[in-house]
């Protein structure tokens, strides 16, 4: 394999505290070198990557996402949907396991890891059910779903309904070391409901969905990791009420973690008026105050993480009547360029961006499966390139994913991934990155 230096750029990475311009070098796929002065690879002929007022990263890590193979490759493959993720500077990232069969076994897990090991570009690492088929009843065999490489637990597109299936849960995977991950859903408050509780929902006469019905599942999973010593991990926070619930469990002491989505940090409800079926999603888009206490909460470290929710539909999916379409937004491809909305507009840093993308789902991950989430040397060469001031319109023709869905057809964003590099192979290049071959006079390497 031939080396590649990455040259100029504006190196961050959390794990190690760099933020600085420097060049890092890849050999054998892994990361050699990384510096400010001049570096010259170890053998004479290497190609170089020109980042001059570029950001290099880490590749950013998924810990939610819906891949849909097996069973519903109309929507999505484990081939386009990590395509789609290197498009975004995904390098790792978690798939639901509400597929169909689910991944409730081994035999299950086992055939999803044999698709992406000759058909994925990046790095995938499932998640296993919570319960048998994902129907709420019984628990599945956890430590053989353990054995199997499931980095944690979730009924995802559900709630885990029943409180005393929630508790062992949370128990085995204290012994297990893995989270419980859970949608926080009082589906008897959600029934035919659409999109957020509010004159808006009055105004268009579609059925509301309170913040309650959320935060009523968060105070109860809250309550059963205190009183298991588990480990919860919350999925798509979407509301004021439950940052200040998570907020109040953390100083508590309770082992908790908690992801936002990029749609709940930037878009609101008023994306549903004109009935616009790419707009639904769930938990729905909230208001304006909800965003502010996201992005408060993740400036705090109450919300641990950014994650995609990443849920390709197909067109005729949702071209249908708002109460009848799913609810689902494709999120890969937009992720950077509507979460960098947040750093133009002073709300976040772009070092806290980046290590909520980065080192942060990394630590929930931990390092059994790879290293994710740093540019440390000696770590298999995980690396996201992106331009933190270009602007582009969203054109879902172009979109890897299948899933076209997204209320941010046509937007303007500002912020773009130019390449990324997974597991030392260039996996995703915008046309205008130049990588040009090198070779050194061969009287230096004598
Ligand atoms: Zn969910």
């Amino acid at each position: 394999m031939k080396f590649l230096l990455i040259d100029g750029g504006h190196i961050i990475d959390s794990s190690q505290g760099i933020d600085e311009i420097g060049s890092l070098l890849i050999s054998e796929g892994k990361i050699s070198w990384l510096g400010r002065g001049e570096v010259t690879p170890p053998q004479p002929d290497y190609d170089v990557l020109h980042a001059q007022g570029l950001i290099v990263c880490p590749g950013f890590v998924d810990l939610h996402c819906h891949l849909r193979q097996p069973g519903f490759e109309e929507r999505e493959t484990i081939a386009t949907g990590t395509r789609a993720a290197a498009r975004g500077g995904f390098t790792t990232i978690c798939c639901m396991p509400n597929t169909n069969p689910p991944l409730d076994n081994q035999t299950v897990v086992d055939y999803v890891k044999s698709i992406v090991a000759t058909e994925g570009v990046v790095r995938v690492l499932p998640i296993g059910c919570i319960s048998k088929g994902g129907k709420g009843q019984k628990l599945v065999p956890m430590d053989e779903l353990a054995s199997a490489g499931v980095i944690g637990y979730s009924d995802d597109g559900k709630p885990a309904a029943n409180s005393r299936l929630m508790r062992q849960a949370l128990d085995y995977g204290r012994d297990l070391g893995l989270p419980i991950i859970d949608h926080c859903e009082d589906t008897s408050l959600t029934e035919c409901g659409q999109m957020n509780e509010g004159t808006i929902s009055t105004k268009l006469g579609l059925r509301g969905i309170p913040a309650a019905a959320e935060e009523i599942i968060v105070a109860r999973d809250l309550a059963l990791a205190e009183l298991t010593k588990g480990w919860l991990h919350i999925a798509h926070v979407s509301t004021e009420g439950s940052v200040d619930l998570i907020r109040r469990a953390k100083e508590k002491g309770i082992k908790v973690t908690a992801e936002v989505t990029p749609h709940h940090l930037t878009l609101t409800e008023e994306k549903v008026i004109g009935y616009n079926t790419n707009a639904k999603v769930n938990p729905p888009l909230r208001t304006k105050r909800d965003i502010q206490a996201l992005i408060q909460g993740l400036k705090e470290n109450v919300i641990d993480i950014i994650a995609t929710d990443h849920a390709p539909h197909t067109e005729a999916d949702k071209l249908c009547e708002f109460a009848l379409a799913p609810s689902g937004i494709t999120g890969f491809e937009t992720a950077l360029g509507s979460l960098m909305s947040l750093v133009h507009d002073g709300k976040l840093s772009l070092v806290t961006l980046i290590a909520r993308l980065t080192y942060q789902p990394s630590k929930i991950i931990g390092n059994k499966y790879g290293k994710p989430g740093t540019l440390d040397i000696g770590t298999p060469a995980d690396i996201t390139i992106f331009n933190p001031d270009l602007e582009w319109i969203v054109d879902t023709k172009a979109f890897a994913s299948k899933g076209k869905n997204t209320p941010l057809a046509g937007s303007r964003l500002k912020g773009k991934v130019m390449a990324t590099i997974a597991q030392g192979k260039l996996v995703y290049k915008d046309d205008s990155v130049r990588v040009e071959a090198k070779v050194l006079d061969k009287m230096n390497y004598g």
